[in-house]
């Protein structure tokens, strides 16, 4: 994954690059659209311009046309001719004068003058340009040999003018020269009828002509500067900018120049430069915004990323945490339930001591139980061989059939200890409360019947089938029965009942006696182990304890209430066989 330092030096460069683009672009609409802008206005303002050009140059050649003509016409005139045959000093000054000013005031040229081949004036109308210039030099020279003068001659800002010449010859001898000066009065002040600046260089590039009275025969660069398309004119102390629209005028070696104010197409190109460039503002705006998005786009997915893999890491060391914890978990569950199978262990061990306590406790009673059938068991033997030996089988049979009985009795009473003393299952099953008391009823009742104490069994109880285990249940019984009969020795009218007081989803079974009771600051720890109130030898104090796990084993309860007459009722809660099948279905 890129640091964040790099990514932000990778957008640095991103930014640099889109700088350079979105300047180069933006540089090349703003030229694009101000070159648009500005050809657009430079057509507009150029259009009358070009109009003026073409009527002016034109008028220009017009107007040169009409006299270049009349100085050849005037050489071939005889009395042109015959100024020049005449002697000197008789007057052919004078005539000469006369016809120039004739010839100027009909053609109405500036001037006209005539000339000795070798420049010397010999007449002219106006007397304007009689100086020798290089340019009347040149002037006569083209007569010379042959051609048609002309030069434009300027003496000063006032005095300008071009020149035809033509040579007047006799045979091949050139006599004399006819000049010709078009002054060009008319054409300056039509001129500066027109707002735009109008001017004529010649090939030296000297304005010649124009309608700005200032520009006269100045050099054209020294009142405006090379810019292209726009040249800057100095219109008095201003310099303002043109269009210069030039036409060659080929005949005179002249150029004509109109200018059109150039201003309203700078302006056109300011605009549309400007609007351009606000246009790429926008644009760079965007392409920044577009940048910085993406950038914080990319540090954010980065943020995100590392916000995952620290949760990542998070989440695996805290599952290793819990693998550990749940590991050292789950060695402590195994030792606690080591534990645990040791305490079950450790407490069957103590039902099953306490339980042979309890025979203990009923042996010399039970032994009884036996003793006495053995005895008349033997009286009834003795008795029927007796009868035999009388020859009477019919009271003999009679006797063995006590006997039998009591052999009977003998054998269930043995039956039952055996099961007593065995080890109880552990399984849970319905059980008829019927068998569980008919057992804990043969195994007590003979105690009570030597102690004289009388056992009543409700009835109604033996239709009760309950949850437990058949042992365990008569376990119960037993020794609630064997508390009870401690309690009530030697007491007259002693009665312990057995009685069902509830037979619904749980059975309560009440044991009662009319003993002395438990005192109530003793109450429910009776239920404690190893409690007693007896004597050293007669009791350990786990009998209760051991019928209460019991009972709690299989779902149900023992409390202790008050007899109504003194004695105590214990309350045995369990669960009822038929609640059972019904919650497993
Ligand atoms: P143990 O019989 O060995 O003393 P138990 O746990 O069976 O141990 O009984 C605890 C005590 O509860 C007895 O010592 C006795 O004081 C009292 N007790 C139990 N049942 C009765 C009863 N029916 N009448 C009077 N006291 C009783």
């Amino acid at each position: 994954m890129a640091s964040r330092r790099g990514i932000r030096e990778r957008f640095r460069r991103v930014r640099l690059v889109a700088a350079l683009v979105v300047a180069s672009l933006s540089l090349t609409a703003i030229w694009l659209v101000a070159s648009i802008q500005a050809d657009a206005a430079r057509i507009a303002v150029g259009r009358e311009a070009v109009e003026t050009l073409a009527v002016q140059r034109e008028t220009l050649t017009g107007v040169l046309d009409k006299y270049r003509l009349l100085p050849p016409l005037l050489a071939r005139q005889q009395d042109v001719a015959g100024l020049f045959r005449q002697e000197p000093d008789t007057g052919e000054h004078e005539r000469a004068r006369l016809k120039a000013r004739e010839v100027a005031s009909l053609s109405g040229a500036k001037d006209v003058a005539f000339l000795y081949p070798d420049g010397d004036v010999l007449a002219s109308a106006h007397g304007f340009f009689l100086d020798r210039s290089p340019d009347r030099e040149a002037l006569i020279e083209a007569v010379r040999q042959g051609r048609l003068g002309r030069a434009a001659i300027a003496i000063d800002s006032d005095e300008r003018a071009y020149a035809f010449a033509s040579g007047v010859r006799t045979g091949l001898t050139l006599i004399g020269i006819v000049v010709v000066y078009v002054g060009f009065d008319e054409i300056e002040a039509t001129w500066s009828l027109s707002t735009n600046p109008i001017f004529v260089t010649d090939p030296a590039g000297t304005i010649f002509l124009t309608n700005q009275p200032r520009w006269r025969l100045k050099p054209l660069h020294e009142i405006a500067d090379d810019g292209l398309p726009e040249r800057r004119f100095r219109v008095g102390s201003m310099a303002i900018p043109y269009l210069d629209l030039v036409r060659d005028l080929p005949l005179l070696d002249w150029r004509l120049h109109v200018l059109a104010d150039a201003r309203p197409v700078m302006e056109a190109r300011l605009t549309g430069g400007l609007i351009a460039a606000l246009a790429a503002l926008l644009g760079a705006a965007l392409v920044a915004l577009v940048v910085w998005r993406r950038e914080r786009a990319v540090l954010g997915r980065r943020a995100e990323r590392v916000a995952a893999l620290r949760l990542e890491r998070l989440v695996r060391d805290r599952t290793r945490a819990l693998n550990a914890t749940n590991r050292s978990l789950s060695s402590e569950i195994a030792e606690r339930r080591q534990a645990e199978d040791r305490l079950r262990k450790a407490q069957a061990d103590l039902v099953q001591a306490a339980k042979l306590a309890a025979l203990g406790q009923m042996s010399a009673a039970l032994s009884h139980e036996f003793n006495q059938p053995l005895a008349a068991i033997a009286t009834y033997a003795e008795n029927a061989g007796e009868f035999l030996a009388r020859g009477r089988g019919d009271l003999a049979g009679d006797n063995l059939k006590r006997i039998g009985q009591m052999v009977e009795r003998m054998a269930e009473l043995s039956r039952t200890l055996l099961s007593f003393a065995r080890k109880p299952g552990t399984s849970t099953m319905p059980v008829p409360l019927a068998a569980v008391l008919d057992e804990a009823m043969i195994l007590v009742g003979p105690r009570a019947r030597k102690e004289g104490v009388a056992l009543v069994v409700d009835e109604r109880l033996r239709a009760v089938d309950v949850v437990g285990g058949r042992t365990r249940l008569s376990q119960i019984f037993v020794n609630l029965a064997n508390n009870a009969i401690d309690a009530l020795a030697g007491r007259p009218g002693a009665e312990i009942r057995v009685d069902l007081e509830d037979a619904g989803e749980t059975v309560v079974v009440l044991v009662s006696d009319n003993g002395p009771g438990i005192p109530e600051e003793i109450g429910g720890a009776v239920f404690e182990p190893f409690f007693t109130t007896k004597e050293t030898g007669s009791g350990i104090g786990i009998g209760l304890s051991i019928a209460y796990s019991i009972a709690k084993d299989f779902g149900g309860s023992i409390a202790l209430r008050d007899g109504p007459q003194g004695g105590c009722i214990f309350a045995v809660s369990l669960r009822a066989a038929a609640a059972e099948r019904q919650a497993a279905e």
